[in-house]
């Protein structure tokens, strides 16, 4: 049995940008200042999604960036068995159908309305769906505080395994998350969503659930997310040391003392962390996050 960890799992789509490194500095530093574990899992299953290269370039920014992972490096694409077992399992207990709906069809609605629940037979080309029911999920964020979804009215019943046969992000990151004994999961707000989902999926399963916290969204200084999505620039290896000033001064740690090493920095960070202190707004980098001012 593993003790209390963290962790951080970046998506293969690209290179660690200032909004993921943030995401990373924030959970090393968590699990750091309780001398926890830190581990990184490539959450690489959206095979088209994948770029080449990509996880290599992220983990060589993490270690330029002293994020110094414990372990080896685990990967989603080698748990397929783990996901397989899991869904016999959810068969088994009657939770699954089969859904061929169109994106189109479904265009506009908050959630899927149940039209396909009477299809428990497997069907070719379709994707596969969980039955949500009534059950109210609660949980405290570090950051955003209290949240109670009700699963079947506020999420609806979500795809496991898609129409491609790719298994569908809950299950995977709750079942990995659950399995690998994960204590506290530190993200990005944009996934604030998801929790809920996952954590019914665990509790389905019988596996320990994390605490969680969501942190706010970076934007650039014109207020746009950094995100892959808006082609915020990847980080400079080179200089780490003013990409973790820039993510401290973020996490609202007053400035940093000067003319410090990447891990004299950490060290500085790790022993000063108060999670209790983040930002509940977004932040906004004030200069050109590629390099210095
Ligand atoms: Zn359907």
């Amino acid at each position: 049995m593993r003790g209390p960890a963290g962790r951080f799992a970046p998506s293969p789509t690209g290179p660690l940008h200032l909004g993921s490194l943030y995401t990373a500095l924030a959970s090393f530093l968590d699990a750091r200042s309780r001398g926890e574990n830190w581990y990184v899992r490539i959450d690489d299953l959206d095979t088209p999604r994948n770029v080449d290269g990509a996880d290599d370039e992220i983990l060589f920014a993490l270690e330029a960036h002293g994020l110094v992972w414990d372990g080896s490096i685990d990967r989603q694409s080698e748990h397929l068995e783990r996901y397989t077992s899991v869904m016999t399992e959810l068969n088994r207990l009657g939770l699954l159908y089969y859904c061929r709906c169109s994106r189109r069809t479904l265009a506009g609605l908050s959630r899927y309305p149940g039209t396909c629940r009477a299809c428990i037979e497997p069907l070719k080309d379709s994707a596969t769906r969980i039955v949500t029911d009534g059950t109210t999920i609660t949980f405290e964020d570090a950051c955003c505080g209290t949240q109670s979804v009700l699963l079947d009215r506020d999420v609806g019943d979500f795809i496991v395994q898609r129409r491609d046969g790719i298994f569908g992000y809950q299950l995977a990151t709750a079942v990995d998350d659950g399995e690998d004994a994960i204590t506290s999961v530190i993200r990005g707000r944009d996934l604030l969503d998801n929790t809920s989902p996952q954590l019914w999926l665990m509790k389905i399963l019988g596996l320990g659930a994390p605490d969680y916290a969501h942190l706010p969204v970076v934007c650039d200084h014109h207020g746009t997310k950094l995100s892959k999505q808006t082609h915020a620039p990847p980080v400079q290896s080179g200089q780490a040391l003013h990409n973790l000033r820039t993510c401290l001064m973020l996490f609202g740690f007053s400035r940093p003392p000067p003319a410090m090493a990447v891990e004299e920095l950490l060290q500085w960070a790790v022993s000063g962390w108060d999670r209790a202190s983040l930002p509940d707004g977004d932040v906004a980098v004030q200069s050109d996050p590629a390099g210095p001012a």
